[in-house]
């Protein structure tokens, strides 16, 4: 079998870093995407150093014509995606009554849009091989809801409704599509919250501490790899037991 490649989007920190690396180690080709190209370069070369290949590419999630030109030159340097991993994502948090339209709007846009025209950049290839893998990156509140979070909830849960109509749609044609929803993780995105509500979340997970970005990526690793073929529509929580 050829080497399968892999696009990971958010691949400059954080989870998407993580599953980059995890891929990469693992033997797959990997493209990294996200906005900040000269962070991509770095990881793409570390990578490269250490005997895999890697390709970065600068790609905003919140504009379908630059998503369209990253999956173009993608393309152009290693030819088809076989697995597509949908991890970008962003918060701009706030309570409803208050939240401004464009705070609403570039988190769907970004979290759930984004994901959308980065699955019909790969879906026609991975049809015609008859051989696909793609990983949605949800959340632990895209299945529960959390107060001060509806844009990112509304994108979370979102992503859920999307990974479960696809993997129906096309199984057929031996393409898994599955979510991981992960709990609380340290990552930036988690770096700035307060040490109170650090301290309540972790209370709350049974496991009492926060998630790794590798306990991720190794979800990841498994969904996209030849064992997990007969799991789709499937919502992966890896969240320390936060939610049962
Ligand atoms: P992070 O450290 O903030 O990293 C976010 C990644 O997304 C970065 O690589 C960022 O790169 C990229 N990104 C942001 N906006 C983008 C855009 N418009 N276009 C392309 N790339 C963009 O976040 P993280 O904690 O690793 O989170 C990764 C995913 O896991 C997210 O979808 C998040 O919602 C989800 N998640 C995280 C947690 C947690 O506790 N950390 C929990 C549940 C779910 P650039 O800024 O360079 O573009």
């Amino acid at each position: 079998m050829s080497v399968r490649t892999a696009l990971i989007t958010g691949a400059s920190r954080g989870i998407g870093k993580a599953c980059a690396e995890t891929l990469a180690k693992a033997g797959y080709r990997v493209v990294l995407a996200a906005r900040t190209l000269d962070k991509l370069e770095e990881l793409a070369s570390e990578l490269r150093a250490e005997g895999g290949e890697a390709f970065a590419v600068s790609m905003d999630m919140a504009s379908h014509e630059s998503i369209a030109a990253a999956f173009s030159k993608a393309a152009k340097e290693f030819g088809r995606i076989d697995i597509l991993v949908n991890n970008a994502g962003i918060t701009k948090d706030g309570l409803a009554v208050r939240m401004k339209p464009l705070d609403w709007e570039s988190v769907l846009a970004t979290n759930l849009s984004g994901s959308f025209y980065a699955i019909q950049q790969v879906l026609q290839v991975m049809m015609r091989e008859r051989w696909g893998r793609i990983v949605n990156i949800s959340s632990v509140v895209g299945e529960k809801g959390n107060p001060g979070q509806a844009n990112y909830v509304a994108s979370k849960a979102g992503l859920i409704g999307l990974t479960k109509s696809l993997a129906m749609e096309v199984g057929s044609r031996n393409i898994t599509v599955n979510a991981v929803a992960p709990g609380f993780i340290k990552t930036d995105m988690t770096h700035d919250l307060s040490e109170e509500l650090q301290k309540k979340m972790v209370e709350a997970t049974p496991l009492r501490r926060m998630g790794t970005a590798e306990e991720i990526a190794w979800a990841v690793k498994f969904l996209v790899s030849e064992e997990a073929a007969f799991i789709t529509g499937h919502v992966l929580d890896v969240n320390g037991g936060i939610y049962m």
